[in-house]
């Protein structure tokens, strides 16, 4: 009678210690989960903004060309520079312009679908891919961004404008080429005015742009007259 009940004593004791234990290492395991969740998180927004930032725009983007060509769908791009923000932190702070930045994202945000999708992209630049969308739709968007700055009033400064470049994808191209139709876009946005957009039309515009060479300091050759 004593051997059974110590037997039963001593099994039920192992059984009872095995699930302790088995529990703790779930919740160890769902403790590491979440703390991924929020590494994740933490990774792949910018912590000004809340936005979504350049890491998060990789990990996308392959993604939005793959169903778009899947779906035969358009897809565009912006990118959307604020005007003269140098001058607000060089007169009003580094605060004031971290304040600017964080209306700047909601603009943006408040503006598009919830299809679509804007990553800080740095600075004072914000980069929008726009699923489903051509280049009218883009202008549409863009100019609505451009209008709902101008409706905007901020703290201290009052009111600011973005300038816009885009360009929809074109089948098959790399990303680097897209991305260099937009910044071109951008540039001519800047340069005609500011405080408009201006989005990739044809591309015999290509050849032009393409053939002005920005000197960087990795094309120097060493020889003086060469470089001149
Ligand atoms: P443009 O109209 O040609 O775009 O002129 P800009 O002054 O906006 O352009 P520029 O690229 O010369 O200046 C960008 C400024 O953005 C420089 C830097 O002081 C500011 N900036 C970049 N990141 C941050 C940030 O996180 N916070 C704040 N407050 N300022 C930032
Ligand atoms: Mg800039
Ligand atoms: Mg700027």
């Amino acid at each position: 009678q004593a051997n059974v009940f110590l037997i039963f004593s001593i099994t039920s004791a192992s059984l009872w210690f095995a699930l302790s234990m088995w529990l703790d290492a779930q919740k160890s395991m769902n403790d590491l989960d979440v703390k991924n969740e929020q590494l994740k998180y933490l990774a792949l927004r910018d912590q000004l903004t809340g936005l979504a930032n350049r890491h998060y725009f990789d990990y996308d983007i392959e993604f939005l060309i793959a169903s778009s060509k899947r779906n035969q769908t358009p897809i565009g791009m912006l990118m959307i520079d604020l005007d003269r923000f140098k001058l607000v932190n060089d007169i009003h702070g580094h605060d004031v312009g971290d304040a600017v930045l964080k209306q700047t994202a909601e603009i943006i945000t408040r503006t598009l679908r919830a299809s679509d999708r804007a990553y800080r992209w740095g600075g004072e630049e914000f980069l929008v891919v726009l699923p489903d969308t051509d280049r009218e739709g883009m202008v549409l968007i863009a100019e609505k961004i451009n209008q709902n700055f101008r409706d905007s009033t901020f703290d201290v400064i009052g009111s600011i404008t973005v300038s816009i470049g885009g360009a929809e994808y074109e089948s098959n191209e790399e990303i680097e080429l897209w991305f260099k139709r937009v910044d071109l876009s951008l540039y001519k946005a800047k340069q005609t005015g500011r405080d408009q957009c201006n989005i990739w039309v044809v591309d015999e515009d290509l050849p032009e742009y393409f053939n002005r060479i920005e000197w960087r300091s990795e094309l120097e050759s060493g020889n003086k007259e060469i470089d001149a």
